[in-house]
């Protein structure tokens, strides 16, 4: 994973549950479409029981102290149905299950075929096969035998509990004769009586809210895609204060319809998918790439590996899928939203201190190639020599360069511009490479010819400008710890130890102009004091060249398109 890339981030593409909220689902309630007395409340959990594909590790213990794995949801089913004295343990004893169609995101239920024994007081004291769904309650209901009507009816009662933040569940079932156990080989889900709903409450995650908040300071978009129902997702984002009014969501079906130009219109609005497949969740990572974003997506099933892979930054949760974690460039062990805005500001913060260096070593390469370049071109001696450049690339440089990786984020959480930049190299960089490089070295160059013109000697003109050229980039470093904020707006000596290593760059200068054997190495002579007021000098231009071109992009003056 190319730190560049997390760094510049500016549309986060997330999932809901687990990620926004804890995934400690608890059960709120157990409705019966059915007259809805105690023994159609137990069916309807042992039809979603039957449904579930989790494993107890201590059976034998007392409900409450079950360690259980397996879908979050269903985790919470089998909790809660024992709190309501349906035990999992004592389902699957008076059962046997023939067949099961486990839960995905794409059909957004699950089905099992079971039998029962004759015995059972189960189940309505029906014996024989069973086909029991349980999943999204509005797709379920279309295999239902109910009426138009009746059907029309209930997804007004589901609408109602999505939209007050309830996950809602549906459970449908029917006998099926013998001979029919390969049923879900042939997907024939048709003619199912409606047994009910099952609602769940997933609570926020504490922090979610103010991480949602906090990076969108940082001019990156928060986006909700899940593969649960509007109501429950716009909920849970109104609760975020990621929705306010009702334009900003689309659905699954509105990916379906909607040509490609309303799409592109409204998708630029949107801060929720809802009731999404897999295969679309690809296609809005690409239409948000396609526009220049570079897009974060979270997931942890199996089916969310392709949108890993499109996005630029794919990020499976702890408690994910193998699957996804291997299609993913990072992994929140935590499953937490909070932890993956802490990574995108880490990785500015580092993409920020990258480019930092590449402006201050950079430009100090460029000093050379104009010093040199314009000593040959006149022909006249060299203002530098080579032991000199290689004095300070290799020491006096070196400190302040390692030091700017302690840099903390002076700009991160500022205002960025709407658009960040894919590459290490935007052009406020080259600007600023451009006008320190080209513009103080043309500075130096024709300082040095003008002392010469006036008559100082060569070996004291040369060492005032070894001592300037190799000092100045020392000064800016105070300036370049933010490309934004003027210097003034900050303590500059706050990083201690970039403060550090700008002393030890500047005592190293001390020594090889006035350490007499360093004087021989690098041919240089005692300067007067006088001449380290120019020296200084030298430095604060410089600065105050820097804070002028921050200044020009802050006032917008100067742009690049
Ligand atoms: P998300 O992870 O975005 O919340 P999912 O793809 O997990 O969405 O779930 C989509 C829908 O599928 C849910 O709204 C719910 O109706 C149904 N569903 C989720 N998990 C299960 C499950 N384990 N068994 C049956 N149905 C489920
Ligand atoms: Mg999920």
């Amino acid at each position: 994973l190319a730190v560049e890339t997390l760094g510049s981030t500016s549309v986060i593409l997330t999932d809901k549950t687990g990620t926004l909220t804890q995934a400690k689902m608890e059960l709120t309630a157990i409705s019966s479409y059915q007259e809805d007395n105690a023994e159609n409340k137990s069916n309807l959990l042992n039809y979603a029981l039957l449904n579930t594909d989790v494993v107890i590790e201590n059976p034998q213990d007392a409900p409450e102290k079950w360690l259980m794995s397996g879908r979050a949801l269903e985790v919470s089913l089998v909790k809660g149905a024992a709190l309501n004295g349906v035990l999992l343990t004592k389902v699957l004893e008076q059962t046997k299950i023939i067949d099961r169609l486990p839960f995905d995101s794409k059909h957004k239920f699950s089905a099992v075929v079971f039998k029962t024994d004759s015995r059972s007081p189960r189940f309505a004291g029906e014996a024989g096969v069973h086909l029991a769904l349980f999943g999204a309650p509005e797709i379920i209901l279309r295999f239902t035998v109910l009426t138009h009507e009746e059907r029309e009816k209930m997804i007004i009662e589901i609408e109602k509990r999505a939209y007050a933040g309830e996950r809602v569940l549906g459970v449908a079932s029917r006998i099926v004769g013998a001979g029919h156990e390969n049923i879900l080989r042939q997907q024939n889900f048709n003619h199912l009586n409606f047994n009910g709903l099952i609602t769940f409450r997933d609570p926020l995650r504490p922090h979610a809210s103010q991480a949602i908040k906090e990076i969108a300071a940082a001019g990156v978009k928060t986006i909700i895609v899940t593969g649960d129902h509007r109501g429950t997702a716009e909920a849970v984002a109104r609760e975020l204060g990621l929705v306010d009014g009702k334009g900003a969501v689309l659905t699954g079906d509105d990916l379906m319809y909607l040509t490609k130009e309303e799409l592109e219109a409204r998708s630029r609005e949107a801060t929720l998918y809802a009731r999404v497949t897999p295969e679309q969740k690809v296609m809005i990572a690409k239409l948000y790439q396609e526009r220049g974003e570079v897009v974060a997506v979270t997931g942890d099933g199996i089916n969310d590996a392709p949108a890993l892979h499109a996005a630029d930054i794919g990020v499976a949760v702890g408690s994910g899928t193998d699957v996804a974690k291997s299609a993913a460039d990072l992994v929140v062990l935590d499953d937490n939203f909070e932890t993956i805005v802490v990574a995108i500001k880490e990785g500015r913060r580092v993409l920020q201190n990258i480019r930092k260096v590449i402006i201050y070593l950079l430009s100090n390469s460029l000093d050379e190639v104009f010093l040199i370049g314009g000593a040959l071109i006149l022909g006249i001696a060299m203002p530098i020599n080579a032991l000199q450049i290689l004095f300070v690339n290799l020491f006096t440089d070196s400190f302040p360069a390692v030091a700017f990786a302690f840099e903390d984020s002076i700009d991160d959480l500022e205002n960025h511009p709407k658009k960040l930049h894919k590459n290490l190299f935007d052009r406020e960089m080259k600007f600023f490479i451009l006008i320190i490089g080209t513009l103080s070295s043309a500075f130096l160059f024709a300082l040095y010819f003008i002392l010469l013109k006036m008559g100082f000697a060569g070996e004291l003109t040369r060492t005032f400008i070894f001592a300037s050229f190799a000092s100045y980039t020392l000064f800016l470093t105070f300036s370049l710890r933010s490309l934004k904020k003027s210097i003034l707006s900050y303590n500059p000596f706050s990083n201690r130890p970039l403060t550090i290593g700008i002393g030890i760059g500047l005592l190293l200068i001390v020594a090889a102009i006035y350490f007499p054997w360093l004087q021989q190495i690098l041919n240089t002579i005692s300067l007067p004091p006088i001449w380290l007021l120019g020296v200084i000098s030298v430095g604060f231009l410089n600065i105050l060249a820097v804070e002028f071109g921050k200044w020009l992009f802050r006032k917008r003056i100067i742009k690049f398109i």
